[in-house]
């Protein structure tokens, strides 16, 4: 049997009664006020994320379509002593894009820039959206290593972020990065590798937006392959003692729980040798090439927190997670998902030096879902988390520092290429080491 992830987040809606709609209204109306800025005199444009959470209106939103004209808007705009943020699809929860003086919107840099077949490896502009990549490098016979569980972000916003799948053996993007090229903040172009400007490669490879507008992205991949996917109902009690038993035997496994009912969906996807079948089944029951397989249409509105922890602690935390619920919040009705990172050497990467488990917790875009999100975050924290870049959370620059051994000197080298910290936003100048 076959069950979908998609229709069980559906249900969480559907399930909603209609008398319910007047107060979740009253709720949004009453977050919109809190959470969005006023509109700012003299500022006329807008840019908001893809929850409609995050919200701005600024001096100046420019899209570009060519390397060079980001270039020219980044060496005349910087020189006026303002501060610029690079959108990419919009797809984060946390405030990593919004900015009052400029965003420069990079979807026009898009598309396969040369593939090389003997190294397995390709650049690609970074504006490119996953799922466009996904039938461009199949037509090579290759694929993406990993990616997440939609493909509407852009590759310049997966590295910037850590975004991961899951997979015991599976880096997040940032892990497959060989090369990146970016547009500093006087408007030259540099490149960075493991080879060539390595400091560099260590801040540009995961930065959250803040070193500067990556154009390209230089990525080691996979042979394109059929995989199988399988998802399976399960009572949590059933999956809770065979997780780590489950997470060895599969290629890719995670579940989503539903504090409703207490059951889980898992899925394990694996590589098979059958032919691929179309037209595609439903999430659950597909079998394909990867990028037909591994993303999923994710469109109800949330919010999400998401917290990696170290592998070996994954089951205890998730178990604590799930009695917060059903002690504190009995109301949430959103899932909770549990997926799997391998260790990598990435500085601001949730998986720096440790195999790594991701759980994640959703909440209505119309609820306020901080007094929730709060409690999780303190159960994590207590498991040494580390919070997804483009996920909300609460941490203040030193929280930062204790989790990451390299916090400063990330911080050394981004300052040492961009010394006016004019790729720095309010959220992320507040991170800034003491
Ligand atoms: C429905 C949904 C599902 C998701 N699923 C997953 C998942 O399965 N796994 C996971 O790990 N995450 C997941 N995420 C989070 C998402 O992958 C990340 O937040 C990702 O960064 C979004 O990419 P984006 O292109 O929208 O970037 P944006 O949100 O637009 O930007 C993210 C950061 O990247 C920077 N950036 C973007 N492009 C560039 C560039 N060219 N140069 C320099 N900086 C740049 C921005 O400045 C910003 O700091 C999900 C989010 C949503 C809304």
């Amino acid at each position: 049997m076959t069950l979908s992830v998609t229709a069980n987040w559906g249900c969480v809606r559907a399930r909603k009664p209609d008398d319910d709609k007047a107060e979740l209204k009253s709720r949004a109306d009453d977050l919109a006020r809190r959470k969005t800025r006023k509109i700012a005199k003299g500022k006329y444009m807008q840019w908001n994320n893809w929850s409609g959470r995050h919200r701005v209106e600024l001096d100046s939103l420019r899209f570009v379509r060519r390397e060079e004209d980001a270039a020219a808007f980044v060496a005349e705009y910087a020189a006026t002593g303002k501060t610029i943020r690079v959108a990419g699809s919009g797809h984060s929860h946390a405030p990593v894009v919004v900015n009052e003086e400029a965003i420069l919107d990079v979807s026009g840099l898009s598309g396969l820039v040369s593939v090389d077949q003997d190294t397995k490896t390709a650049w690609m502009r970074a504006g490119s959206t996953i799922y466009s990549l996904g039938i461009q490098l199949h037509e090579h016979g290759l694929a993406l290593r990993n990616q997440g569980d939609i493909d509407r972000q852009q590759v310049g916003g997966v590295i910037a972020t850590g975004t991961h799948g899951t997979g015991r053996n599976l880096k997040n993007i940032s892990g497959s990065v060989k090369g990146v090229k970016l547009i500093l903040a006087d408007g030259s172009f540099v490149n960075c590798s493991a080879e060539e400007n390595a400091d560099l490669f260590q801040v540009a490879r995961l930065s959250v937006g803040s070193v500067g507008v990556i154009t390209q992205v230089e990525m080691v991949l996979n042979p394109s392959r059929v995989l199988q996917e399988s998802g399976v109902p399960m009572s949590y009690d059933e999956v809770a003692p065979r997780i780590p038993e489950l997470i060895e035997n599969n290629e890719r496994w995670e579940f989503f729980w539903f504090p409703r009912n207490d059951q889980t969906v898992t899925k394990s996807i694996n590589p098979s040798d059958e032919p691929p079948s179309y037209p595609l089944a439903e999430e659950g029951g597909r079998r394909a090439f990867s990028f037909e397989v591994l993303p999923n249409h994710r469109s109800v509105p949330h919010t999400e927190m998401e917290y990696s922890i170290p592998a070996e602690s994954g089951p205890e935390c998730f178990a604590r997670i799930r009695e917060l619920i059903h002690s504190k919040f009995p109301e949430v009705q959103w899932p909770v998902e549990y997926r799997t990172i391998a260790e990598d050497d990435i500085w601001l990467s949730m998986a720096f030096g440790r195999p790594t488990v991701s759980i994640s917790v959703h909440q209505d875009v119309r609820l306020d879902e901080e007094p929730y999100y709060r409690a999780c975050e303190e159960i994590f924290l207590s498991y040494g988390g580390r919070p997804h870049w483009g996920k909300v959370h609460y941490l203040s620059a030193d929280q930062f520092a204790a989790i990451y051994p390299h916090w400063g000197d990330w911080w050394r080298v981004r300052d040492q290429y961009d010394q006016n910290g004019v790729f720095l936003n309010e959220h992320f100048r507040s991170l800034r080491p003491a």
